[in-house]
């Protein structure tokens, strides 16, 4: 099993539940910067200051305090074993400074890339309910991932190795889906 493995998937694609299902189970440091984010904002310190109305419109964070903040994050004990990262990278930039960062028994040996239809996206997202969820913010969402975030998984191929997951079905089906993946 691959143990630094990174998950990308448009918003409303299930990624973060099942990055923390995956992680759990394979004893991986799941790092999510939606979370690692949210949890800024909801603390209410410097960093949330700076991101609270960034993640209002659906924007994507300056790559600089992405960077920052992941790297810091990567440098905890938790992640020796093997980590999922969840959400990041994000951007092209993002992707050459994490490649680079990486090396040895710390290069990322797995993509997960979960694909799921548009309609069925947006039928999702306005269904949890999350304060940064109104239509209007899930379509730019979905416009952000498709200008910037695709283009990452353009960049990685080839890089690494890259594992298709369809996201449609019951939640634990596409857990063992994932977990028949990375095992392959
Ligand atoms: P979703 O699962 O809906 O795509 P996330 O929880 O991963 O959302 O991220 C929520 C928001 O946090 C993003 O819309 C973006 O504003 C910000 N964000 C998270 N990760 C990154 C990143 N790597 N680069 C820039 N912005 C980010």
């Amino acid at each position: 099993m691959p143990h630094n493995v990174l998950i990308m998937g448009p918003p409303g694609s299930g990624k973060g539940t099942q990055a923390a299902r995956i992680a759990e189970r394979q004893g991986l440091a799941h790092i999510s910067t939606g979370d690692m984010l949210r949890a800024a904002i909801a603390a209410g310190n410097e960093l949330g200051e700076k991101v609270a109305a960034i993640l209002k419109r659906g924007d994507l964070v300056p790559d600089d305090l992405m960077l920052e903040l992941v790297m810091h994050r990567l440098e905890q004990s938790d992640t020796a074993n093997g980590f999922l990262l969840d959400g990041f990278p994000r951007t092209v930039t993002q992707a050459e400074a994490l490649l680079e960062s990486l090396e040895g028994d710390r290069a990322l040996e797995g993509l997960l890339h979960m694909v799921v239809p548009e309609d069925e996206l947006v039928r999702r997202a306005l269904s949890r309910g999350r304060n940064d969820d109104t239509e209007e913010t899930i379509r730019h969402r979905l416009k952000v991932y498709h200008d910037k975030t695709k283009p990452v998984l353009e960049f990685l191929v080839g890089k690494v190795p890259v594992h298709v997951i369809d996201g449609v079905g019951e939640m634990d089906e596409i857990t063992a889906r994932i977990v028949s993946a990375l095992e392959s």
